[in-house]
């Protein structure tokens, strides 16, 4: 407990004997005060980093809001029953995005298994105890070709085959009998197929659809997008830019597919998705973070986030030949501002990779990227007193390179 909020509640607490006893007795206050902050960074010794680049798995994702640390401390001292849990969280988060209905996964990737998995077994109960080991033909997903990627191995944990096609017709010829499902990777670069196409030919043929847009808020209007649109089931990650807990992702769409979905995930037994459980605290702490995003004020963030590439790149640009630009990622993953810092080389020496490691490996830790000739600073990530050092250090490196 913070010493702030010890005073608090000696302030409405009745003044009883055993409280005035603790009070007076050595030092309730004195001693909550003084105690040394544990450091489990530094217990264990894992070098903090700041984060300068975007949500990256490996670097943990995203720093939880205030708002939902709150929600995961205040919720850890009690038990509840996770079907109730579930039901009311679930219920909540569809009712704000305006979709049928809803859950918390354990990230999108497991949102993606469980959605497969809802397509597969629907509500059947033996299909839910065997799968990934169905008899018979192997289900089979549509994908087009291009949105081939890491993260549809998802897809073919649940025992699903995953159907490559180019342009729309290929995919409705592509649809039969064992067909349980169609993926639309929303941030791929190329499609052969637009959304629009993708959920005709679909329709038409009665394949639920499913959208993954793991990364692509901002902007928050994408909350609500594709299930307008009418795709059947969306994911989105919770750990990233709705900066929820890491391991936690929202999955939600039709109704039918979403009981489905849950039946096979914990606490529910089913083979397929019992690994992924996502506990209490994150089913409340994924949905302060949704809440907290989406009364967010999205235009002051923005500035706010400008702002910062505007004093970063005044800091810079106080150096030989170092031109700043701010530039904007056009998505749908990561649509966000960046800074850009590129110098002549003849007047200072050395390459933006080669700043990118120095960063990395100074104190603090600081992870930058680099792009071609550029020097890539991310600002949405940093906490408000890491602005300043940020700039300090890249000026700081950036200094000792110039040629005199
Ligand atoms: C991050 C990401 C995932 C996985 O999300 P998790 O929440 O980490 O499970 C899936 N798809 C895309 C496109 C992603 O960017």
């Amino acid at each position: 407990m913070k010493r702030r909020n010890v005073l608090k509640s000696l302030s409405i607490l009745p003044f009883t004997g055993a409280l005035a006893a603790r009070a007076s007795s050595k030092n309730i206050l004195t001693e909550v005060a003084a105690a040394p902050k544990r450091d489990l960074f530094e217990e264990l010794g894992v070098t903090p980093v700041i984060n300068a680049s975007v949500t990256m798995t490996f670097l943990s994702g995203s720093l939880m809001l205030p708002e939902v640390l709150e929600a995961i401390n205040s919720t850890a001292h009690d038990f509840a029953n996770m079907y109730e849990l579930q039901d009311k969280v679930g219920g909540k988060i569809a009712e704000m995005l305006n979709v049928e209905a809803a859950m918390v996964t354990s990230g999108a990737a497991c949102a993606m298994l469980l959605g497969t998995a809802a397509c597969i077994t629907g509500t059947d109960a033996e299909k839910i105890k065997m799968l990934p080991n169905l008899p018979g033909p192997r289900p089979e997903v549509i994908m087009q070709k291009s949105h081939r990627y890491l993260f549809d191995q998802a897809i073919s944990t649940t025992g699903a085959k995953i159907m490559e096609v180019e342009g729309a017709d290929e995919m409705a010829k592509a649809i039969n009998s064992n067909t349980v499902m169609a993926l639309f990777f929303n941030a791929a670069e190329k499609s052969s197929i637009t959304h629009q196409d993708f959920l005709k030919v679909a329709k038409a043929k009665k394949i639920p659809t499913f959208l993954d847009a793991a990364a692509d808020v901002p902007p928050v209007e994408n909350l609500f997008k594709f299930q307008k649109m009418g795709f059947d089931l969306v994911t989105f990650s919770g750990g990233k830019m709705m900066r929820g807990p890491q391991s936690a992702g929202l999955l939600f769409g039709r109704k039918d597919l979403i009981t489905a979905a849950r039946l096979n995930h914990s606490p529910h037994e089913a083979p397929i998705g019992r690994p992924m459980k996502v506990n209490k605290e994150e089913m409340f702490g994924m949905y302060a973070a949704l809440k907290s995003y989406l009364e967010r004020d999205h235009k002051k963030e923005w500035a706010d986030w400008l702002q910062r590439t505007k004093t970063i790149g005044a800091k810079l640009e106080t150096l030989p030949s170092v031109k700043t630009k701010t530039v904007v990622d056009p998505g749908p993953a990561n649509a966000f501002p960046s800074l850009f810092a590129s110098w002549d080389k003849a007047k200072i020496g050395t390459s933006p990779r080669e700043v990118v490691k120095a960063l990395k490996d100074g104190t603090p830790s600081i992870v930058a990227n680099d792009k071609g000739d550029s020097l890539v600073i991310g600002v949405v990530l940093l906490r408000p007193d890491q602005i300043d050092v940020v700039a300090g250090r890249v000026k700081e490196i950036l200094q000792k390179a110039v040629i005199a």
